[in-house]
């Protein structure tokens, strides 16, 4: 058992032999998925609960998936219907999920370290579902995942993320797990959408998508995430298209068996383009969401076991 942790809060600080762990597990959950057979004995009697304070559609419904694949109680709690509308805290909240004995948290929220927060407070393993523009560790692994499983390797290719890497938690964490096991990562985009000092994370920084694509194994998109902009930093969509949205042709300067991804949700014709997210062989956007579901299953499995953890 190589990952000695409580909790899943962040990539960065995983080392690869953990992070190998979880992939390899992941996997063998993918063809647990693809027979048809569960596995509803090893999470029975636990409870795991949903607790998600932004939006989300994949993330949530899979958690909710891998947890019930694995024979656990799953809560789902949105913020809408929960008395934190009431105002009650974020701290008041883990108090109250604490006294229900859950087993496994899963936390989304807008603001960075909330979750690592929530672990503090509560007894259960908490898993950081996204958390504002810091992390989003099953992200990253559900993309190496998929990577490594049609590239047969998830070492020395060359990535590059594309766009609003500001905003972006996928961005960090896929950096910190890419850079990790020895990939060369490129970032690209506007100056605007580059948040400061993000070459200091071991990423070469490009600004035209031309010399960022050029020699790429896979071009990895990224929402423009506009309800984090407290200011314009893009013009016009069709404008961010133009320069930096994906399309057959910026496609053409990468590496011809390039592949494509994108943790979605996508904007088309923003970000990109239909002829590309569709693309019956390049694109990986359906596998990603796929593998997602194994990924949960392989986190929620070791966590579950706890043999010899460190606490955090
Ligand atoms: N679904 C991903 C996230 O929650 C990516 C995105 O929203 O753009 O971070």
């Amino acid at each position: 058992m190589f990952y000695r942790q409580k909790h899943l809060l962040a990539i960065e600080g995983l080392t690869p032999p953990e992070i190998g762990h979880l992939l390899e597990l992941a996997d063998s959950y993918v063809l647990l998925n693809r027979s048809g057979k569960t596995q509803r004995d090893l999470l029975r009697g636990r409870t795991l609960i949903n607790l998600f304070f932004e939006d989300s559609t994949r993330t949530r419904t899979s958690f909710e998936l891998a947890g019930k694949r694995l024979g656990a109680d799953v809560i789902n709690m949105s913020v809408s219907t929960s008395s934190v509308n009431k105002g009650e805290t974020l701290l008041d909240t883990a108090a109250t999920l604490n006294a229900m004995q859950c087993d496994l948290l899963v936390v989304r929220h807008d603001q960075s370290g909330a979750p690592n927060l929530l672990a503090r407070k509560v007894d259960a393993s908490v898993i950081n579902a996204g958390d504002g523009t810091h992390e989003h560790p099953t992200q990253a692994l559900l993309d190496a995942l998929t990577i490594k499983r049609r590239k047969g390797r998830i070492e020395g290719l060359t990535v590059a993320i594309c766009g609003d890497v500001l905003h972006s938690r996928v961005a960090r964490s896929n950096i910190h797990l890419l850079t990790t096991l020895g990939n060369r990562v490129r970032v690209v985009g506007p100056p605007t959408l580059l948040p400061a000092g993000i070459a200091d994370l071991g990423v070469s920084v490009f600004h035209d998508m031309k010399s960022g694509l050029e020699g790429a194994d896979i071009v990895m998109m990224l929402r423009l995430q506009k309800e984090r902009m407290t200011r314009g930093l893009v013009p016009s969509a069709r404008e961010y298209f133009r320069f930096w949205g994906l399309d057959a042709a910026k496609l053409a300067y990468a590496n011809d068996d390039a592949l494509i991804m994108h943790p979605g949700p996508m904007n088309r014709g923003v970000e990109i383009d239909s002829a590309v997210a569709d693309h019956p062989t390049r694109s990986l956007i359906k596998e990603q969401v796929e593998m997602g579901v194994a990924v949960r299953m392989a986190v929620l499995d070791t966590l579950s076991r706890g043999d010899g953890r460190n606490d955090v």
